[in-house]
C-alpha cells in the first residue's frame, strides 16, 4: 500500500523541508509490523512528489499474538496490502512534525495552504465512492477515485485508487487522511481504548468540530464503541455550539470567523454600492440565501424590480418572511419575486434582469458544475451587469480560529485565492465579451489582501 503526496507549489522541492526529509535519499521507518519507506519518484522546482510505501509483514503481523484460533483467517486477508490504521501508524511515525504543522526551515510555508494532491491506494472503503465523498469532499477536497482489484486478483468494489486534490496545509491533509482512512477501512488493527477519542480529537482539531458527517467518523474511528464515541463528540460539540446563535438558532461557522469585521454586512452594502453606481434597474440576486441582499435592496427607490433565484426552498421560506412577501405592509405585488431553481440550468423567469449578482455562492458549486453557470449566466441570460462575490482565500491564515487548510464554511467546494479568481474571471470575460474590474471587501492587508473579493463585470459586446 502506497500514499503519494506531490505539490506544485514553486519551489515543490521545499515538500523536503515539510516533510523533514530529504528529496535525495531513501528514508527507512522500522514498525512493529514492518517498515515504512519515503523517497521521492519526482523531485523538481516545478512538482515534488514524495511516496510513503509500507511493507507489512505478514508473519510479524500474527507473531506473539498468542491465539492459535483464527490464524488461516489472520494470514489470509488483505491486512498487508490494504490502506488502513496501519498507515496513520506509520504517518505518525515518518512524518509526525510534519502532520503537527511544524517546519523548522520553512515554518511560513507550513502555515500556507498550497497545492496538493495525495494518491492513496489500494484504499478499502467501506461504503464506497459515495462514502469516500461524503468524508473528504466537505474538507475541501477534489475526489478522483479508481477501482482496483483486491488481493485475490478480481476487480472489487471494496478496493479503490483515491486521489484528493486541493489547496490546503500539508498538515492538513496529513491529518484528514490519518483520521479518515481508517474510517473508511471501518476496522482497526488493534484495541481502540480510550486514549483514541485523545487522539482524535488532536487530529480532527479545527475540521472535525464542524464536518457533516462528524458522528460517522467518531463512531468508525472509535470501533463502534458508544461510550467512546459519545465521550468524543460531547466534547466536540460545544465548540461549535457555544458561540452566540443566530435568529434561527442556527450559527454558520463563516458567520462566528468573519463577525469581528462584520463581513457580511460590508459585503452587501459594497455590492448595492456598485449596482446602485452601475445603473443597475431590474436585479436579479442568484443564490439570494434568505434574501438578505434583496431586502436591503428592497428599500432603495432607484430598484425597479427584484428577482431572487434559490435552490434551497429552506432558504427561499425565511426570505419570504424576511421580505414580508403577501403580507401587509409588505412589499407591492410584483416588485419582489422569489424563485425556486437551479442555476446550473438557463431560467427565462429572469431574463429580462439587467444586472446578475451571485454573492458567496460561486463556492458552494461543485468546480465540475461551474462551467455549467457560467454559461447560463454569461452566455445565455447574458445582463448588461454581473457581481460576483467569493471568499478570498489568500487571506484565511488571518482568521485566528481557522485551521490549516479549513474552508470558512463547511458547504464550501472551494475557496479561491485572488490569483485564482482574477484568472477565473478574466477568462470568462474574454469569452463572453465582457469587461471585469476587481474590488477588496472588508478591511485590506497588506500581504493577504481582503477577507472577500469581487469581481464586477460590464458587457461590452
Ligand atoms: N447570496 C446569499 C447566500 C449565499 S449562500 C448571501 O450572500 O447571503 C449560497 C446560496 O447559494 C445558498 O442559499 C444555496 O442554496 C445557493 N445555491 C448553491 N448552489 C446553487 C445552485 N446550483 N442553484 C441555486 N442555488 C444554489
Amino acid at each position: 500500500m502506497y500514499l503519494s503526496i506531490a505539490t506544485t507549489h514553486n519551489p515543490a522541492t521545499d515538500l523536503g523541508f515539510l516533510l523533514h526529509k530529504h528529496p535525495d535519499r531513501v528514508h527507512e521507518t522500522a514498525l512493529s509490523f514492518g517498515k515504512a519507506l519515503l523517497f521521492y519518484p519526482e523531485a523538481k522546482p516545478e512538482r515534488c512528489e514524495a511516496v510513503l510505501l509500507l511493507e507489512i509483514d505478514p508473519v510479524g503481523l500474527v507473531r506473539g499474538r498468542g491465539s492459535a484460533e483464527g490464524v488461516v483467517d489472520q494470514y489470509v486477508n488483505d491486512r498487508p496490502y490494504a490502506a488502513s490504521s496501519f498507515l496513520s501508524v506509520a504517518l505518525i511515525r515518518s512524518v509526525k512534525t510534519a502532520m503537527a504543522g511544524i517546519s523548522k526551515d520553512r515554518p511560513e510555508l507550513a502555515a500556507a495552504p498550497i497545492a496538493l494532491e495525495a494518491r492513496i491506494s489500494p484504499l478499502p472503503a467501506r461504503g464506497g465512492e459515495a462514502m469516500v465523498r461524503q468524508l473528504f469532499e466537505p474538507l475541501g477536497w477534489t475526489v478522483q477515485v479508481e477501482p482496483v482489484p483486491g488481493p485475490d486478483g478480481a476487480a472489487s468494489p471494496r478496493y479503490l485508487t483515491l486521489t484528493l486534490s486541493g489547496t490546503a496545509r500539508l498538515s492538513a491533509l496529513l491529518n484528514h487522511i490519518y483520521v479518515l482512512v481508517p474510517v473508511l477501512d471501518d476496522d482497526k488493527h488493534y484495541w481502540v481504548g480510550e486514549d483514541e477519542v485523545a487522539k482524535l480529537l488532536a487530529h480532527g482539531e479545527g475540521w472535525l468540530g464542524g464536518h457533516p458527517a462528524q458522528e460517522l467518523i467518531v463512531r468508525r474511528y472509535l470501533a463502534h464503541q458508544r461510550s467512546l464515541a459519545r465521550q468524543a463528540l460531547a466534547r466536540l460539540v460545544p465548540e461549535e455550539a457555544s458561540e452566540e446563535a443566530g435568529p434561527e438558532g442556527v450559527v454558520s461557522r463563516e458567520d462566528v470567523l468573519e463577525a469581528p469585521i462584520r463581513l457580511h454586512d460590508q459585503r452587501l452594502a459594497t455590492v448595492a454600492a456598485t449596482l446602485q453606481a452601475k445603473g443597475a434597474r431590474v436585479i436579479a440576486d442568484l443564490g439570494c440565501g434568505e434574501g438578505k441582499l434583496l431586502s436591503l435592496l428592497a428599500r432603495e427607490r432607484w430598484v425597479e424590480r427584484l428577482v431572487g433565484v434559490d435552490a434551497s426552498t429552506r432558504d427561499l421560506d425565511r426570505a419570504q418572511r424576511r421580505l414580508k412577501l403577501g403580507q401587509p405592509g409588505g412589499p407591492p405585488e410584483k416588485r419582489i419575486t422569489l424563485l425556486h431553481g437551479a442555476l446550473t440550468y438557463r431560467d427565462r423567469r429572469w431574463a429580462e434582469a439587467d444586472a446578475a449578482v451571485l454573492v458567496e455562492v460561486i463556492e458552494h458549486l461543485d468546480p465540475a458544475r461551474l462551467p455549467a453557470l457560467t454559461r447560463v449566466v454569461f452566455g445565455e441570460a447574458r445582463p448588461r451587469l454581473v457581481v460576483v462575490t467569493t471568499p478570498n482565500a489568500d487571506y484565511n491564515v488571518l482568521f485566528p480560529t481557522l485551521s490549516a487548510g479549513a474552508f470558512r464554511h463547511a458547504d464550501h467546494r472551494f475557496e479561491w485565492s485572488r490569483a485564482e479568481f482574477r484568472a477565473w474571471a478574466a477568462a470568462i470575460a474574454e469569452a463572453h465579451g465582457y469587461e471585469v474590474e476587481f474590488d477588496d471587501i472588508g478591511p485590506v492587508d497588506d500581504r493577504h489582501g481582503a477577507p472577500s473579493q469581487m469581481a464586477v463585470f460590464t458587457r461590452t459586446a
